[in-house]
């Protein structure tokens, strides 16, 4: 399951911008920041925890989202086609 930032509490801080291993968090037009779900491995294979959510400031910002419903082995075929490992 993706990562998603709820935007109506995202203040764009950036805190967890390069704190992604997958560079799925980018600046938005409007100076807020979003997930892109192709990137989002919700950093397995990596660390322990979403370090997105582990470092946002703002509760409930950055969220799984359940539009996308992914495997534990989905995400870390996504996690090798990114990384080409
Ligand atoms: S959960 Fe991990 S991989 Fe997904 S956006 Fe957050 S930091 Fe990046
Ligand atoms: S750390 Fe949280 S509040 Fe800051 S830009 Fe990311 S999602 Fe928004």
């Amino acid at each position: 399951m993706a990562y998603t930032i709820a935007t109506d509490n995202c203040t764009g801080c950036s805190a967890c911008e390069p704190e992604c291993p997958n560079a799925a968090i980018s600046e938005t037009p409007d100076g807020l920041f979003q997930i892109d779900p192709d990137l989002c491995t919700e950093c397995l294979g990596f660390f322990d925890e979403a370090q997105c959510a582990a470092v946002c400031p703002i509760e409930e910002t950055c969220i799984k989202d359940p539009e996308w419903v992914e495997t534990g082995q989905e995400l870390l075929d996504k996690k090798r086609r990114i990384h080409g490992e």
